[in-house]
């Protein structure tokens, strides 16, 4: 693993589908900002990316053609987060679990209360669901009968071949997807984001690991951070990111606590079993990022880079062994 760190230099790394927040977020990061900051800046220009279906105002809907968010932020500094999850109409849900953690005794808020608390904090109300995505729930999913037909057929096929299956169901759109957004600022402090739409076509109300503490994402300045994408169930029952802080509590490595926390992923019995994707940085700037598949990519910046670097993540496989493969497209 490349030793990235200089004391003070600043650094964010994001999923792949970050791009668009690096800017504003190396600005923060260089002024002097925070790590805070810097992550909910990134990830409110990803939410509001048209461009990706699988977070913010383009987001996929579920099973009745709403657009649910989910969205987390966690201070490394104070340990505090909020979160908001289900939470329809808001196209920038970061913000309002910022407003959740800052102003409220409540870590997070659900569908219509984390409406209604959006609404009171001033925040403005939009339609979310496009009109690609309007056409796409419909041709395929207009017909609840035809939904449940497809999640069995789904079911059956992600048992076989997750990949293939998540590509035939959603046409080769993503059928999940998140951003994950770490950063550490001149001063060390660590901060996490995440925000999503969740599974496209999800039941109403289902609610992944973004939005949870210690699933989606975490973040201690002392130790690390971590952030996940990919099937959230998965993540939720292991979870994953508070894993890999606590291994590195407990004396391991980034690196090590990392493939930990994949291997530990294969032990779940799951018949939808899938894709897990995580992100890290240790209390010292250094990034790394894991996943159960191959060829998956990630993006890093630290403050003396022009531009952000998409790298391969480490491969992890079921006996534990961890490899770097050549990128694959995502
Ligand atoms: N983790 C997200 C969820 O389960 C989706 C994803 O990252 O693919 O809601």
């Amino acid at each position: 693993m490349q030793r990235e760190s200089k004391e003070n230099t600043p650094i964010l790394v994001a999923s792949h589908n970050g791009t668009p927040g690096f800017p504003a977020a190396m600005e923060i990061l260089r002024s002097g900002g925070s790590a805070l900051d810097a992550v909910e800046a990134a990830t409110r220009l990803v939410e509001d990316n048209l461009e990706d279906t699988t977070v913010g105002s383009a987001g996929l809907p579920n099973l009745l053609g709403q657009v649910e968010l989910d969205a987390l932020l966690m201070d490394g500094e104070t340990l505090a987060a909020g979160a908001v999850a289900a939470l329809q109409r808001f196209p920038n849900p970061v913000s309002v679990a910022r407003r959740v953690m800052e102003t409220l005794p409540h870590v997070l808020l659900v569908g219509e209360g984390a409406a209604r608390f959006a609404r009171e904090m001033g925040f403005a109300e939009a339609e979310l669901l496009t009109e690609e995505s309007r056409r796409i729930w419909q041709e395929r999913l207009g017909n609840t009968d035809l939904y449940y037909q497809k999640m069995r057929d789904l079911a059956a096929t992600l048992a076989e071949d997750p990949e293939i299956a998540a590509e035939a169901y959603n046409d080769g759109r993503s059928v999940t997807g998140t951003v994950n957004f770490i950063a550490r600022d001149s001063a060390g402090r660590l901060a996490v984001a995440t925000s999503t739409s969740g599974w496209a076509w999800k039941y109403p109300g289902r609610v992944g690991d973004t939005p949870i503490v210690g699933a989606g994402g975490y973040a201690d300045s002392r130790y690390g951070a971590a952030a996940c994408t990919g099937r959230g169930e998965m993540a939720l029952r292991a979870g994953t990111t508070r894993s890999i802080v606590l291994y590195m509590k407990m004396g391991l490595p980034l690196w090590n606590a990392c493939r930990e926390a994949i291997k530990d992923l294969y032990d779940l019995v799951d018949p939808y079993a899938s894709g897990m994707h995580v992100v890290a940085l240790d209390a010292a700037g250094t990034p790394a990022a894991f996943s159960n598949r191959p060829g998956i990519t990630y993006l890093v910046q630290r403050a003396d880079m022009d531009t952000p670097e998409l790298r391969p993540r480490t491969f992890v496989d079921e006996q534990g062994r961890a490899e770097v493969r050549p990128a694959l497209v995502e």
